[in-house]
């Protein structure tokens, strides 16, 4: 087996990556496994190097360790996404030979203006496919004047299923909801569907835990190592921490920081047992240690409901 955790470093990291590091440990660690810790840093205008080095402290401070990533290299580096252009260049050619891919030169606002209102289940707003067959004139034509493309995938017209080790059988049609997908931005930006797969296959990466935000990626992925011949991860989608009033939480909210809460002088053994219990592996919030969780660890026993945070929990906590 081989997991990673892969944070970005564009806000601070809060209790809910804490959670989804520490259950992605624990799925590693309990199959003896190697873990690795991939730098998510893909869009260098919103990420932040001293993020990237206070993510690999809090991390060791929480009692996580990993056995490749940015800081100890490994077999399948480099383990910042920053660094590893070259590779998504590769695999954006390799889909454009097998015929995947179109460019696309709507700016932001004809898009706003196509598309419809944005799906329920994903948020997001769906692709009228205005680019798909632009004839060689058409295309000429957006060329000269002066738009830099975006590179789409061509979605098929078909329903994806596959079973998750948390979330179980879990089937959607990626071309009804967001269509064809961007996968290189017309800013340059490589996009994070692209980055995680070709990043995934390369670090030999077999089990993938992550949350449930992500859970509605998962078939544009499924696409994407279909049309390079890749073989997928197994994936386990954990629900998210709730606030109280039922909203995930944020990474900006600052108060559910790491470093908040280590301000305050919370152990992390007492922060990890909070969440080992949010996560239905201890029976009540005691202070306890990562390796202490991983004797009696099954992913197939998480919780399917998301957890949420009441108050008076996180105040015991906070002291
Ligand atoms: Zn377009």
């Amino acid at each position: 087996m081989r997991g990673r955790f892969a944070p970005s470093p564009t806000g601070q990291m809060h209790i809910g990556n804490a959670r989804t590091a520490l259950l992605a440990w624990l799925q590693v660690r309990s199959a003896g496994g190697t873990m690795l810790l991939r730098m998510e840093d893909i869009d260098t205008a919103r990420s932040r190097p001293h993020l990237a080095d206070q993510i690999l402290t809090e991390m060791a401070w929480l009692g996580l360790d990993w056995d490749e990533g940015p800081d100890r290299g490994g077999p399948a580096g480099p383990y910042r996404q920053s660094e590893r252009s070259d590779w998504y260049r590769t695999v954006i050619s390799r889909l454009e030979e097998a015929g995947c891919l179109y460019r696309c030169y709507c700016s932001r606002s004809e898009l706003n203006r196509l598309a419809s209102a944005p799906h329920g289940l994903t948020g997001e707003t769906v692709y009228p496919g205005t680019c798909r067959s632009l004839t060689p004139a058409e295309a000429a034509l957006r060329k000269a004047a002066g738009r830099e493309p975006a590179l789409r995938f061509r979605v098929p017209e078909e329903t994806i299923a596959f079973d998750d080790l948390v979330a179980g059988r879990v089937a959607f049609n990626p071309a009804d909801a967001p269509g064809d997908f961007v996968i290189f931005r017309a800013d340059g930006v490589f996009a994070y569907q692209l980055a995680v797969v070709a990043d995934d296959a390369a670090m030999g990466i077999t089990h993938v835990l992550r949350g449930d935000d992500l859970l509605d990626s998962t078939p544009r992925q499924i696409l994407l190592y279909r049309a390079l011949g890749w073989t997928p991860p197994v994936w386990a989608h954990v629900p998210l921490l709730v606030g109280p009033d039922g909203r995930r939480f944020a990474k900006r909210e600052g108060a559910l920081s790491l470093a908040w809460l280590r301000g305050r002088g919370v152990r992390p053994e007492a922060l990890v047992g909070f969440l080992a219990f949010l996560s239905g592996l201890l029976p009540s919030p005691e202070p306890v240690r990562p390796t202490d969780l991983i004797a009696a660890f099954d992913v197939g026993k998480l919780p399917r409901a998301a957890a949420r945070v009441e108050p008076a929990l996180l105040e015991a906590l906070a002291g």
